[in-house]
């Protein structure tokens, strides 16, 4: 049987992905061959790359004057990438938990970084209400805290070029992708396995790279927009496994689709945990993750927490042992989980309550 998987990433991934994906490392295409031993200059995987480009350029709404690329490296080597591409001086940081954090601290070896924190309250809330400088290079937001579960739900309007790390709430949700420059992530929460970096972006932000400073060739860009994501071997079996996905959402209904399950998963834990005598959420309402749902014990319990990880356990909710940065419990319920997924989970914490009051 399949466990109920609330892993926060890599994590759940959709059915028809583990199986037209485990067929293809079998046998692609009726080649003789297997998806991973074939050319990434044969015709038959050119024809993936460029489905999962249109697919996301479908599934997305991207309009024209974008690009997609698949790099390696992970939403970290962004965290680098982006800052030694596009900051010339200074540069605008929403430091919201422990990604945005890590992308800061690269942002500094590239010149001064204005930041806005949530820091003050361990993250446990969104930023609002702050003013950008009007001479910083970029603005860099992450929009959802994979590990302190909150998450923003609006598209921002500001005036320097908007960067977003998206890695966990990608394709839960329709984003008008005309007010960013780029959108990037890590392929592992929403959108495949782990090991392809999804990126798009705006062509006019290439305009933007700093002058005079001399930018190694593998991370530059316009490089791999120019060659397709071909400048060097691309992680083929992931770049297969992200069609899947995109496939796979198109055939649920797209990103309006995605977002309505979300709310309806999402609803249903919070409205358990904020009904409970015995779990909690630290988390401000308004900016509670749909993706990354965090809760804790009440005081009265805290010593409850590590039985509860096991008796969920033994029901098949995995996954569900918080951060260690944050302690409690974390069900990360990406677009790939059911609503089966977290009936069970609701039930499991019923269960413990019911014998535990
Ligand atoms: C997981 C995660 C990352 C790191 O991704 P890697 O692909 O492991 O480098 C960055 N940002 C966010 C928001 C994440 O959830």
């Amino acid at each position: 049987m399949r466990k109920h998987i609330f892993n926060a990433g890599p994590c759940k991934l959709s059915d028809s992905l583990l199986k037209n994906t485990s067929e293809a490392i079998v046998e692609f295409n009726g080649l003789g061959q297997s998806l991973i031993e074939i050319s990434h200059r044969s015709k038959d995987f050119q024809a993936v790359m460029d489905e999962s480009v249109e697919l996301m350029k479908e599934v997305l709404s991207i309009p024209d004057g974008y690009s997609v690329v698949f790099l390696g490296g992970g939403a970290s080597l962004q965290f680098c990438m982006i800052p030694y591409n596009f900051m010339a001086s200074k540069a605008f940081y929403l430091n919201t938990g422990t990604w945005a954090s890590k992308a800061i601290k690269e942002a500094k070896m590239w010149g001064e970084v204005v930041e806005v924190s949530s820091k003050d309250k361990n993250f446990s809330y969104y930023p609002k209400g702050y003013d950008i400088p009007n001479d910083v290079d970029y603005v860099h937001i992450t929009t959802n805290n994979t590990i302190s579960g909150t998450e923003i739900f609006e598209d921002l309007d500001v005036k320097a070029p908007l960067i977003a790390d998206m890695s966990s709430d990608f394709l839960s949700r329709p984003v008008d992708v005309a007010k960013y420059d780029m959108i990037y992530g890590g392929a592992q929460k929403n959108l495949g396995p782990a090991g392809v970096t999804f990126i798009i972006i705006k062509d006019e932000l290439l305009n933007k790279v700093v002058a005079d400073r001399p930018i190694p060739t593998m991370l530059q860009y316009g490089i791999h927009i120019d060659k397709g994501s071909m400048y060097n071997t691309p992680p083929v079996f992931n770049i297969f496994a992200v069609r899947e996905t995109l496939k796979w959402v198109k055939a649920m209904g797209g990103v309006e689709a995605m977002e309505k399950l979300a709310i309806e998963r999402a609803e249903l834990l919070y409205n358990t945990i904020d009904s409970s005598n015995m779990f909690v959420s630290p988390i401000a309402k308004e900016d509670r993750s749909r993706m990354n749902i965090v809760f804790v014990m009440k005081d009265q319990y805290k010593d409850k927490e590590a039985e509860f990880v096991a008796f969920a356990g033994e029901r098949n909710c995995i996954g569900i042992k918080g951060h260690r940065s944050v302690g409690g419990f974390r069900a990360s319920t990406y677009n790939a989980s059911t609503i089966e997924d977290v009936q069970a989970l609701v039930k499991a914490m019923n269960d413990f309550e019911a014998k535990n009051a």
